[in-house]
C-alpha cells in the first residue's frame, strides 16, 4: 500500500467545483481602512488567512482586490478581519461551491 503524506490544501481545492454567480457575495465596506490602517497595524491578514487566496492587496489601486469566484465558503472572513469591513454572505441559491467527496 502506498503511504502518502498530508494532503496539501491546493490538492483538496482541486477536487472542488464552483458555479459562479455574476455578482459578488463579498464586499469590502470600507476600503480606506484597508489602505490607511490595516496595512500598518495588522499587515492585511485577509491576504493570508483565506485558504482560496480570494483577497489580494493591489498597491497600484491601493485596495484589496476580491476574487470572489474562488471562495470555498469556509466563513473564516466573518471573524478574520480585525476591522470587520468584509461583508461576506452565502452565495445565492444554486451558486457557489459544490463539494465532492473522494
Ligand atoms: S483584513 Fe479587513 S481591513 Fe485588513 S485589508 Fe483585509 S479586508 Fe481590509
Ligand atoms: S469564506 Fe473562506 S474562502 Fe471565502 S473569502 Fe472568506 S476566507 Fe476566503
Amino acid at each position: 500500500m502506498e503511504l502518502r503524506g498530508p494532503v496539501r490544501v491546493e490538492e483538496k481545492l482541486y477536487t472542488l467545483r464552483w458555479k459562479h454567480d455574476r455578482t459578488s457575495h463579498i464586499a469590502i465596506t470600507d476600503p480606506r481602512t484597508c489602505a490607511d490602517r490595516c496595512g500598518d497595524e495588522w499587515r492585511r491578514p485577509c491576504t493570508t488567512f483565506c485558504p482560496a487566496k480570494v483577497y489580494e492587496w493591489d498597491p497600484e489601486q491601493a485596495r484589496i482586490v476580491v476574487a470572489y469566484e474562488n471562495c470555498v465558503e469556509c466563513t473564516t472572513c466573518l471573524v478574520g478581519c480585525p476591522y470587520r469591513v468584509i461583508d461576506w454572505r452565502p452565495p445565492r441559491g444554486g451558486f457557489g461551491i459544490q463539494y465532492r467527496y473522494g
